[in-house]
């Protein structure tokens, strides 16, 4: 089996040096990502930490791109995003979730929900705003918070099951909080916000007048009877919501970082106004392309549910053979595993000790928290990979259990 493409481009040789960063980030380090996609190549292990498929998305959108290099497409877009590309995604969101938005002033195409997310930070927050992060975070929260100068506050969701407690977040809320980050479908732990949870947090936003940041990017990975809410469909939270997404997981291509942010005219103009000066425009090819992808009938959306489901049932089975614990993920395309039961407490130490002597990465669940203290042994596994890779690393896995 060809280990090619399992371990990913996405490194730097050396761990990064800090001296000359600025304090406020310092805190943060190297991305965890880095590390361990790092380690991956290091001990040519199967790349199961860092989240990107295998494997190419739609050989129409590829096509569409080149054809727009072709075509000339290669000078700057307009700041908000090529306007065609706009209109796709207003049609998409009011097809899928009957949102009507309007793609001239409340539609932004960005480099990425990363950039999205960063545009949005940095266009809203003063310095010294407190923003809530419900953790475990995606590791870009924390340090977009900072470099705007703000605040992070934390409500601590607790495996197995994530679930949100509206009284904890009353005290976490304070005046000084501007805003609330929300990642739904949730990566690392594949929960599913419910609409409940949803109202239950609109009460306290509404109630405190707290902005939400909703990043939207697994929209269309979800399992069984679960089903992806925009928080924005929520009465109430419309006006007060960016929702962010992006192309990368629906479409598998991550390295093109398109990416979008809706919200009303109020919030898009603020997001536009960090935009314009953090890169201007996003690659204007890949935009053409993605008016392709973004037009994808029902058809695409199932077969993609499919697929992924049946590599989630892939990796579980083999996470499980291996005798590790295992939290089935309702949405996203990671898995956690529990070490514990293999007599392991911390993650850091074992994800270096899989990628090392076993042969496969993956990502300690830690990080995506403030205090090591939560999430210790817990351990996130990628199943964005051909189902002959998952094998592969299933294969290895069970060395877990004879060692
Ligand atoms: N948010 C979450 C939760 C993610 O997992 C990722 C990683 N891909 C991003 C944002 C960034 O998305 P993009 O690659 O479009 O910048
Ligand atoms: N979103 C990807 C993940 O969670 C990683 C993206 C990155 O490397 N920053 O694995």
């Amino acid at each position: 089996m060809a280990l090619a493409g399992t371990v990913g481009e996405a490194i730097s040789g050396v761990a990064m040096e800090h001296g000359m960063l600025k304090r406020a980030l310092q805190p943060f380090g190297e991305s965890v990502f880095t590390e361990f996609t790092r380690e991956a190549v290091r001990h040519q292990a199967i790349n199961l930490a860092q989240g990107f498929p295998d494997f190419d998305g739609p050989k129409a959108i590829a096509d569409a791109a080149i054809a727009a290099i072709r075509a000339g497409k290669n000078q700057y877009a307009p700041s908000a995003g090529l306007p065609e590309l706009r209109q796709a995604i207003a049609a998409k969101v009011r097809r899928h979730y009957g949102m009507k938005v309007d793609p001239d002033t409340e539609v932004t195409v960005l480099s990425g929900a990363s950039e999205a997310i960063f545009a949005s930070i940095s266009g809203l927050l003063e310095a010294g705003d407190e923003v809530v992060l419900i953790e475990p975070a995606y590791d870009l929260y924390a340090p977009s918070v900072a470099m705007a100068g703000g605040v992070c506050r934390r409500l601590t969701l607790h495996a197995p099951n994530f679930e949100l407690d509206a009284d904890e977040l009353r005290k976490v809320v304070s005046k000084n909080t501007r805003m609330l980050v929300l990642n739904s479908p949730m990566n690392p732990c594949g929960k599913v916000f419910s609409k409940t949870e949803l109202e239950d947090l609109r009460d306290v936003l509404v109630a405190c007048d707290v902005l939400l940041l909703c990043d939207e990017v697994y929209e269309h990975l979800t399992f069984g009877e679960h089903r992806h809410i925009p928080a924005a469909t929520i009465e109430g939270l419309q006006e007060r919501t960016i929702t962010v997404s992006s192309t990368a997981k629906t479409f598998s291509y991550t390295g093109w970082k398109v990416g979008y942010a809706v919200a009303c005219s109020r919030l898009t103009a603020a997001v536009r106004g960090a935009h314009q000066f953090i890169t201007f425009c996003t690659a204007t090819p890949f935009q053409a392309a993605m008016v392709v992808a973004v037009d994808s009938d029902d058809d695409y959306y199932a077969g993609l549910v499919r697929e992924y489901r049946k590599r989630r049932d892939v990796l579980l089975s083999h996470l499980r053979a291996a005798g590790l614990g295992v939290i089935e993920p309702d949405g996203t395309y990671f898995a956690l595993a529990d070490c514990q039961r293999l007599g392991w407490d911390d993650d850091f130490e074992f994800c270096r000790y899989l990628a090392a002597e076993i042969g496969v990465a993956a990502i300690p669940v830690s990080a995506f928290y403030d205090s090591r203290a939560h999430g210790r042994t817990l351990v996130r596994f990628a199943f964005c990979k051909n189902v002959d890779v998952l094998n592969a690393a299933g294969v290895r896995l069970r060395g877990l259990i004879r060692q």
